[in-house]
């Protein structure tokens, strides 16, 4: 596994003064407030509902009152796949979960969004650390190691297709090095992404594999193997019919149909495929 952003400075203190503050924002809106898929209200005389957000009018939910529910909620989504990225924008439906306190409920947002409500408060408290892209990758080792040499516009286009809100609901901080910003939509949620992923980092491995084969062995048309494979994969996958493309898991990128694989193609790929319709330099 490529090596975990660091957990955020989990002391004592910035755990319990995380807690209430997160506690207190809930409290401050008689509407509740979304944090990333989550509805979050307030219930009466204390605690609170938590709720997928899309669920906020439906009645019949599966009720749970420990916050470890959480836990399993957070695992699978609701086609039962394992959820490597719990930030992603795939989170179940139809359950409940009442807690009684600020602690219930921090606990059960640490199994939602593992890290993320200390990363809130630090963010808000302008005490956030964040780690860029080129200093994470210098932590690498083994068959990490590889994405020190992804190119500034690997970067680039790895972050559009790995972290935008379409496929990770996190605010992307980090940018590729202190001089080189991230040029895409960093996302308008509440939770911040201080540090590349895990997630990312082996995507990332995975953009400079076809960086590498690009030079040595594209066709006459100007095609990667890569790029043949995964077109060859959309055709005859489309060609199956009404049942629609079932795409790979969410973190296999070395499936052709993996859908940040192919949200890379089209950065990619597309503007090989049709230059006319590409921005002009
Ligand atoms: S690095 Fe990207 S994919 Fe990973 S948590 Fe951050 S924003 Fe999401």
């Amino acid at each position: 596994m490529p090596k975990a952003p660091a957990r955020p400075s989990g002391t004592p203190n910035v755990a319990a003064a995380s807690r209430e503050a997160f506690a207190a924002w809930v409290d401050e809106d008689p509407d509740g407030r979304v944090f990333g898929q989550i509805l979050i209200r307030s219930a009466s005389p204390a605690g609170y509902y938590l709720c997928h957000e899309d669920d906020a009018r439906v009645a019949s939910l599966e009720l749970y009152d420990d916050p470890r529910a959480a836990r399993e909620i957070a695992k699978l989504t609701g086609a039962g796949e394992y959820r490597p990225l719990k930030s992603s924008p795939n989170l179940r439906r139809g359950w409940e979960l009442r807690v009684e306190d600020a602690r219930g409920l921090a606990a059960a947002m640490d199994y939602l969004y593992p890290a993320g409500v200390v990363h809130w408060y630090l963010y808000r408290e302008g005490r956030l650390e964040i780690t860029d892209y080129r200093e994470n990758a210098a932590r690498q080792s083994g068959i990490y190691k590889r994405i020190q040499r992804l190119s500034d516009e690997g970067v680039q286009n790895a972050a559009r297709a790995c972290c935008e809100d379409a496929v990770c609901l996190k605010k992307t901080l980090w940018n590729v090095d202190a001089g080189t910003p991230l040029e895409m939509d960093r996302g308008n949620g509440e939770i911040p992404c201080p540090e590349p992923c895990s997630v990312f980092v082996s995507f990332a491995r995975r953009v400079r594999l076809f960086e590498r084969e690009k030079r040595r062995d594209l066709d006459d048309a100007g095609l990667s193997p890569s790029e043949r494979e995964d077109l060859a994969a959309l055709v005859e996958a489309a060609a199956g019919g009404a049942g629609g493309i079932k795409l790979a898991r969410e973190a296999e990128f070395e499936e052709p149909l993996n859908e940040r694989r192919l949200r890379y193609r089209k950065l990619t790929l597309l503007p090989k495929l049709r230059p006319e319709e590409s921005p002009k330099e």
